[in-house]
């Protein structure tokens, strides 16, 4: 094992020290404050590839790919060409254009259950008008969501949420008026006697209910497809709407994501980062005669200056494009699956308390972990302890992975063989210093 130096820090330092008279914690969004793992965050100045720089020209093979929309990896050609041709012909119009259609044919061609939709700015708009569009649907106000879930920022949904929130060990957020977190009923994950028994406290009161396609935001939950499957049929049985929130499995498990995945077809599904290709970009959508209560067409109000940007449009056509491509998924799926399996065999090994809970181009560090954790309440905070070590001694190595342990790890298509094995012994090495006694 190489003994290793201290990434230097210093251009880092300085600006999060400027950053932090400008901004809460020094940053726009908590998580990347760095407040769960050692140090302080660093500036990125830029990405190509599977390789990140920051301010003090350290190099890092990039595993969080800005949590997820770079599946193509950083600064990929096609996107930035796009990009720039959109830009040429002007930023925004306030009007339709024509890219607004592509993208959403791209979108609806391999999503059967998306007969319309509507682009938004992000993941959370995305979610929040999704949930507003149920209450309006359904004339019920209720809404059932799952223990360590994240669906973004809006008020109903602060609670009992992933991301965040559990970083900061808080439950709810401050601001939250009681009334509204009232309505959103929390029920633990991979336990449909929960949900069974909330329809039965609420009956004809639970307008939808969200779950993540893979829950990614409070450790990597796979549900069994038995169980999304039930799921599905208890809210048809219970009128209620099933939202499938794909923030970040659309696209990204393949191009059905996790409808695809565990063969449902949600009411409503939410997207964000991967469609956007890494413009700020977000859409939801559902059956025509759901969506049809979308104004101007119905009685839900939701709107957007900048919805459907066409610069933004064109990276996420172009990103989209290249994922239809022949294999697309097989192969990123295949080489994460085998970079996730050889750390597990490697931990196992050494009897290490550690398990590589994955899926596609998904994986988690489970620290101190029976596999598989199928709901929050199973990861013990403490194990957060290892994933500190272990994320420093992986800075100082050369890899990037999102600063908090709740969060999931995303292979892109840019990252090769060669740069996985480079990462891979990066890891290892990381976690013999982690588990040292
Ligand atoms: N839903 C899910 C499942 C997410 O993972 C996220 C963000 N990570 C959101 C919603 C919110 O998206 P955004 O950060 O773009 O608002």
């Amino acid at each position: 094992m190489t003994v290793q130096q201290e990434i230097s820090r210093s251009r880092s330092d300085e600006l999060f020290e400027q950053a932090k008279k400008c901004f809460p914690g020094g940053v726009n969004s908590p998580v990347r404050a760095f407040k769960s793992v050692e140090g302080v965050p660093l500036f990125i100045k830029k990405g190509e590839g599977c390789h990140i720089w920051d301010e003090d020209d350290n190099q890092f093979i990039d595993f969080c790919c800005s949590w997820g929309p770079l599946i193509l990896g950083h600064n990929h050609q096609a996107i930035r060409e796009s990009i720039i041709e959109a830009v040429s012909l002007g930023t925004t119009f306030g009007a339709p254009t024509r890219l607004e259609n592509e993208l959403a044919e791209l979108i609806r061609k391999h999503n059967p259950h998306v007969e319309k939709l509507r682009f938004v700015s992000s993941g959370t708009e995305a979610v929040m008008s999704a949930i507003r569009l149920a209450r309006g649907f359904t004339g019920r106000d209720k809404i059932l969501k799952f223990e360590g879930c994240y669906h973004g920022h809006a008020d109903s949904l602060l609670v009992k949420a992933g991301s965040g929130l559990v970083t900061f060990g808080e439950t709810t957020s401050a601001g939250v008026p009681e009334a509204f977190a009232r309505e959103t009923i929390v029920a633990p994950l991979n336990n449909m006697e929960a949900v069974k028994q909330a329809f039965k406290d609420h009956p004809d009161e639970i307008a939808a209910v969200i779950i993540e396609g893979i829950p990614a935001n409070n450790g990597l939950l796979i549900q069994e497809a038995g169980y999304m499957q039930e799921l599905r049929e208890c809210c048809t049985q219970h009128n209620a709407l099933l939202i499938l929130d794909e923030v970040i499995t659309g696209f990204r498990l393949g191009m059905d994501g996790a409808a695809g995945y565990y063969d449902i077809r949600p009411d409503l599904v939410t997207y964000g980062k991967v469609i956007g290709g890494g413009m700020p970009v977000g859409c939801y959508g559902g059956s025509a005669e759901v969506m049809g209560k979308i104004s101007p067409d119905g009685p839900v109000y939701q709107a957007g200056t900048l919805s459907g940007n066409p610069v933004a449009m064109a990276a996420g056509i172009a990103q989209l494009k290249v994922l239809q491509g022949n294999n697309f998924y097989k192969n990123l799926n295949s080489k994460a699956e085998e970079f996730a399996a050889s750390i597990e065999r490697f931990a196992d090994a050494r009897n290490y308390p550690l398990k590589i809970q994955s899926v596609g181009s998904l994986f988690w560090f489970a620290f101190a972990a029976p596999s598989p954790i199928r709901a929050a309440a199973e990861i013990d905070p403490a194990s957060m302890g290892f994933f500190k070590i272990f994320h420093r001694e992986l800075l100082n190595r050369g890899v990037y992975l999102g600063p908090s342990g709740y969060e999931v790890g995303f292979v892109s298509a840019a990252h090769s063989k060669v740069e996985l094995e480079k990462a891979k012994r990066a890891i290892f090495e990381a976690l013999e210093i982690t588990f040292k006694k």
